[in-house]
């Protein structure tokens, strides 16, 4: 819009269940940015800043109508926005599939608590008792051996990102994100270890990698263009924050968690686009391309 200089005919709001901006479902970080600590809050605030685009924060949206959505904030006020163009980002809460076995038994518990269960701990405990070991390791199902979740598809065992209710005790908080690059290492990870159980004749589950082990790196388009273009770059490790090996840098690892704004991270992106379309491909050494 600014290219085309019409970026004064349009508002932009951006409503988000985050308590802050660059929430990202994961709590927040602190990174470094050019040699400073900064939050992805104050970075993220930045940007929006920078850019014109209004925020509602802690909104939980209830209803969309046509050009009018409908929302619900921390303060349990009923709340409306209006719009002409408007992208909902869907409810980050599986399917609601049913399972049964031969018998007609329901297995839905077994299988299911909106996306597959793991091999996590999902006893149900407050905020404060959150463990970094809750999170899975194998992605496997603890009642069918055979079934695997890697990726998006396994349930977390609870948010990364500190629960909150409204007034009214409605529940407004992000669910954690499942992106790529963890995706792509939990996949590899699971056929590794069918492999070597296949090859093996027994179970075998020597790989494995938790969402606290395992760092992201994440960009997001900023701006089009090989000159003019724009890429807010975020590592982050490990993704669930560990509070007690990492206490003074918001659980993580400040070397391993860094953001940028710039250029170079459209490029970045532009690379990564067509090298994972390549490595989907098969193409040949296809293999050498990281998740
Ligand atoms: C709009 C958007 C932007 C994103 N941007 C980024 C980004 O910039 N960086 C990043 O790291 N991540 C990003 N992500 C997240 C990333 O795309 C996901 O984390 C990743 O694709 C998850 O991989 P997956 O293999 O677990 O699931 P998916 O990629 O969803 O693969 C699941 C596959 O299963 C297939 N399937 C479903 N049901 C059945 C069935 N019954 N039978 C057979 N096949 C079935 C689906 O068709 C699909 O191909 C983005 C996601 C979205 C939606």
């Amino acid at each position: 819009m600014q290219k085309f200089g019409v970026r004064d005919k349009a508002e932009i709001t951006w409503i988000s269940n985050e308590y802050e901006l660059g929430d990202f479902g994961m709590g927040g970080m602190l990174l470094d940015y050019n040699g400073f600590n900064m939050k992805s809050k104050d970075m993220l605030e930045m940007i929006f800043e920078d850019r014109g685009i209004k925020w509602i924060l802690g909104a939980g949206v209830t209803k969309v109508e046509d050009g009018l959505v409908h929302y619900e904030n921390l303060e349990g006020e009923f709340k409306t926005e209006t719009f002409d163009f408007g992208m909902l980002i869907p409810a980050f809460s599986g399917h609601g599939f049913q399972a049964y076995d031969k018998e007609g038994q329901n297995i839905t518990e077994k299988l299911f608590r909106g996306f597959m269960v793991v091999d996590a701990d999902y006893t149900p405990k407050p905020y404060e008792e959150w463990k970094v070991q809750d999170w899975p390791e194998t992605y496997q199902n603890p009642s069918y051996k055979n079934i695997f979740a890697p990726g998006i598809a396994f349930a977390p065992p609870h948010p990364i990102s500190k629960p909150r209710k409204s007034k009214n005790g409605t529940e407004i908080f992000p669910s954690p994100p499942r992106t790529g690059m963890p995706s792509g290492i939990t996949a590899k990870l699971v056929a590794d270890n069918i492999i070597d159980s296949i090859k093996a004749g027994k179970e075998s589950l020597h790989h494995k990698g938790s969402l606290r082990n395992m760092g992201a790196a994440c960009i997001a388009s900023a701006g089009y263009g090989l000159t003019h273009g724009s890429g807010v770059s975020f590592t982050t490790f490990p993704i669930v924050p560990d509070y007690k090996k990492y206490p003074d840098t918001g659980g993580r690892d400040i070397k391993k968690t860094f953001g940028d704004i710039g250029l170079a991270g459209h490029w970045v992106k532009l690379a990564l686009h067509y090298a994972f379309i390549y490595k989907a491909k098969m193409k040949p050494f296809w293999w050498l391309i990281p998740e």
